[in-house]
């Protein structure tokens, strides 16, 4: 008997309707024998409301809270109500959906008095999206007449550090617990329906495993249970080859390594949180990506050595030498210059210790063997914060002469296994882009040679990704 793990995102629980859907696929599985733990998202928006709600309360908007409950409170009902046909079912789910929004009112409530929102209780803060649409999806299984029970991550026994908006889990102890809580049900026959997302550390203190994190529960939970696939329903057929929404003609790609699509998810492919990867990799397990809209089309495969498995399908060739683009927005540029840095051993360490110590990731870098210059990708909301932490620590000390940012840019990257060693590829992908008369303002490509990423102007963004997708004939694929 198959054991999945199957997740479903916030696109695919966006109404009551969706939800009855998002149950009679489980059903379906069900019925033909699986045994399935399901994994839920937030309803679609409910997080980012969430986030927008805690900083409001920090500060101080009382009125604000009031409002946003009641919204938050008849958005859940109304699923619940369309979700659930039994009347007695709707009338124990409204229940917990009422008394989960009066604790989160409270939350917010203390939060707006102390006016201080820490990373621990904003991951509080955070949880109620999952809490509040796992009920109600467990529920509607019920209303089909399954045996199913709800789980908090922290019920179910997922365990992490304390890292609170960016939570790892401690694998081994979170093995053990699931065990105990999620493995006998599933033995029984029943189907635990547990939040994504969220799950608590050592203390039980909530955390959160960062934004879109309820695919990595599902992998750290296929991997607990040693389950036999893990599913992430989504609202698009699978990866694709760039996002469907900038590209209506991209194509669905049927079968990824996990190196391919790890480093997709960390590109921008939002089909995939980046870190979700790491536990299935490990054990070995297949993950598929699939359309809660297209039910019965197979989705993308996610395994190991791709290539033995591609001679099986035939009508997919293994020769693509890019096989995706990405666009990422919302980032910003920073370049570092001054004559000091050239030949200063420790002067790139500088620049990234001030970063580093001040909570600021980068996501890109690129330098020239004259030295005299460094650019960097940052997310666009830290560039304030990081050109004034450089200018502070840096100006002025003979080694760098000026900090310069552009926030009107965005990453492109063009991905594939097959770049590896292949002649050509970075002449294909820069003619391209003269040939549209799109400036690049940086280039890295990794030793690894798995992906080709640079920065344009973010109005050439998706001229760039079109260029590409075109030259590499991707619609084709
Ligand atoms: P969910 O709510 O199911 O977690 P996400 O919004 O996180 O869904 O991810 C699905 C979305 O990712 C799609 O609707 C699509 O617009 C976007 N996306 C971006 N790049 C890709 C890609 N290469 N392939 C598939 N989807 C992509
Ligand atoms: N609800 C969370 C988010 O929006 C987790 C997820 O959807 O995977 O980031
Ligand atoms: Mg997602």
């Amino acid at each position: 008997m198959k054991k999945i793990v199957m997740k479903f995102g916030g696109t695919s629980l966006a109404t009551g309707e969706n939800i009855r859907r998002v149950a009679n696929i489980v059903a379906d599985s069900v019925k033909k024998d699986y045994r399935v733990v399901v994994v839920v998202s937030a309803l679609a928006g409910v997080t980012n409301k969430l986030i927008e709600i805690s900083e409001q309360a920090k500060k101080g908007d009382e009125k604000k809270i009031q409002m946003f409950t009641k919204e938050l409170a008849e958005q859940h009902l109304v699923a619940v109500s369309k979700a659930i046909v039994n009347k007695q079912l709707q009338k124990e789910t409204a229940k917990i959906v009422a008394n989960t929004i009066s604790e989160l009112k409270k939350v917010l409530t203390g939060i707006c008095y102390v006016g201080e929102l820490t990373p621990k209780s904003r991951d509080y803060v955070l949880s109620f999206g999952e809490r509040l649409s796992a009920p109600i999806v467990c529920s509607a299984l019920r209303d089909l007449k399954f045996e199913a029970q709800f789980f908090t991550g922290k019920d179910a026994g997922i365990v992490t550090d304390s890292n609170f908006g960016e939570a790892d889990p401690l694998m081994d102890y979170t093995t053990h617990r699931i065990w105990q809580t999620i493995l006998p049900l599933l033995e029984k026959g029943v189907i635990p329906v547990v939040t994504g997302y969220i799950a608590a550390d050592q203390d039980g203190v909530v955390t959160t495993l960062g934004r879109g994190g309820s695919d990595y529960t599902a992998t750290i939970l296929g991997v607990a249970l040693a389950a036999d696939e893990v599913w992430i329903w989504t609202d698009v057929d699978g990866i694709m080859t760039t996002d469907p929404k900038i590209i209506p003609s991209a194509k669905k790609l049927y079968l990824l390594s996990y190196q391919e699509a790890a480093e997709m998810a960390i590109f921008g492919a939002k089909a995939m949180h980046p870190r979700a990867l790491e536990p299935v990799i490990k054990a070995s397990i297949p993950v598929r990506i699939r359309s809660v809209f297209h039910p019965d089309n197979d989705g993308t495969l996610i395994t190991k050595e791709p290539e033995i498995k591609l001679s099986a399908i035939k009508s997919i060739k293994s020769t693509e030498v890019v096989k995706a683009v990405a666009m990422i927005k919302d980032v910003a540029m920073l370049n570092v210059s001054g004559g000091g840095m050239v030949g200063a051993p420790g002067s790139y360490a500088k620049v990234f210790e001030v970063l580093g110590k001040n909570d600021i990731n980068v996501m890109m870098i690129s330098t020239a063997v004259s030295e005299a210059n460094m650019s960097l990708v940052v997310r666009r909301s830290l560039l304030g914060r990081a050109l004034s932490t450089l200018e502070i620590a840096l100006l002025g000390r003979g080694l760098v002469n000026e900090v310069t940012a552009e926030d009107d840019v965005c990453v492109i990257a063009a991905m594939g296994a097959n770049m590896k060693g292949t002649l050509g590829v970075a002449s294909r992908i820069f003619t391209a882009m003269a040939q549209k008369g799109i400036n690049i303002r940086m280039i890295a490509q990794g030793s690894s040679e798995l992906n080709i990423s640079f920065v344009v102007k973010e109005k050439d963004g998706i001229a760039a990704v079109r260029a590409i997708h075109e030259e590499f004939k991707l619609d084709k694929i």
